[in-house]
């Protein structure tokens, strides 16, 4: 499997991808926004784009699909309850579907509701493990649930899914948000000397030569992940007088994602 992480470089910061099989040449765009520079980047490799994957209805991560499919005639892919939202969507997924990519690449969906209700993740599985999490997981953060979501399930989704993945997963979000969640990270946590030692080169980081972090990272330095550190829950006490001095995870991941809405 080969993964092609395109830097759009627009105001939203969303990152692309094209996943190749490396026998055949086919591949697979992943909310293609930027459609010229993923067709530039599949030219220029010698790829030919077979499907689309949606992680989600979005707007930004559904708009650059009418270009892609009239360049190319690829077949648009997402999850079965976007099927009234994203025009001609070719096949609708659910939990377990395995899309292929060519002969060497298999790509297991997720069902991981949250920041929408119909979003999908796609998992690699074998000796490079890897996630393309859309607008559910970012590096240092999780997605908001303002358009379409619920929190609560954004929750179920971190606890039941994505914190059960093997360590060594990558992680490929659909958005560049790492540099301002290490700050609310460090905002939620000042004591997180892992996130602290990391904002300086994040802040300047180029997003097109990104840092692609992994599940082992994602828990040392996003706070969606740490709802046990004493630190947050001591902060988080000082947030909400009404919390108890124990506080299960699911109420600290739901009082934090509440305040990163206003952060
Ligand atoms: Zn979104
Ligand atoms: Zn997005």
């Amino acid at each position: 499997m080969i993964v092609e992480q395109i830097w759009t470089a627009n105001s939203y910061r969303n990152f692309n991808y094209l996943i190749a099989c490396p026998q055949t040449g086919e591949a697979l765009a992943i909310d293609p926004l930027d459609h010229e520079k993923c067709l530039a980047a599949a030219k220029a490799k010698g790829w030919t784009i077979t499907q689309i994957l949606n992680t989600h209805e979005h707007r930004d991560h559904t708009g650059g699909n009418d270009q892609v499919v009239a360049a190319t005639g690829a077949k648009v892919l997402a999850h079965v309850n976007a099927k009234d939202k994203i025009p001609g969507m070719d096949r609708g997924l659910r939990a377990g579907d395995v899309i292929k990519v060519g002969k060497t690449v298999e790509l297991e969906c997720l069902d991981t509701p949250g920041h929408t209700m119909a979003h999908i993740c796609l998992r690699a599985h074998g000796d490079h493990p890897a996630l393309f999490c859309g607008d559910t997981l970012f590096n240092a953060g999780a997605g908001n649930c303002h358009n379409g979501g619920h929190p609560n399930e954004l929750y179920n989704t971190f606890a039941s899914q994505l914190a059960k993945l093997p360590e060594a997963t990558l992680i490929y979000p659909g958005h560049d948000y790492i540099a301002r969640n290490l700050e609310f990270t460090l905002d939620r946590e000042p004591d997180n000397a892992k996130a602290k030692a990391m904002l300086p080169a994040m802040a300047k980081q180029d997003p097109a030569h990104p840092l692609v972090t992994t599940l082992k990272l994602e828990t040392e330095i996003n706070t969606f992940f740490r709802l046990t550190s004493p630190s947050v829950i001591a902060r988080l006490r000082a947030a909400f007088s009404d919390l108890p001095d124990h506080p299960d995870p699911k109420t600290v991941f739901l009082k934090l994602r509440e305040l990163r809405n206003k952060w």
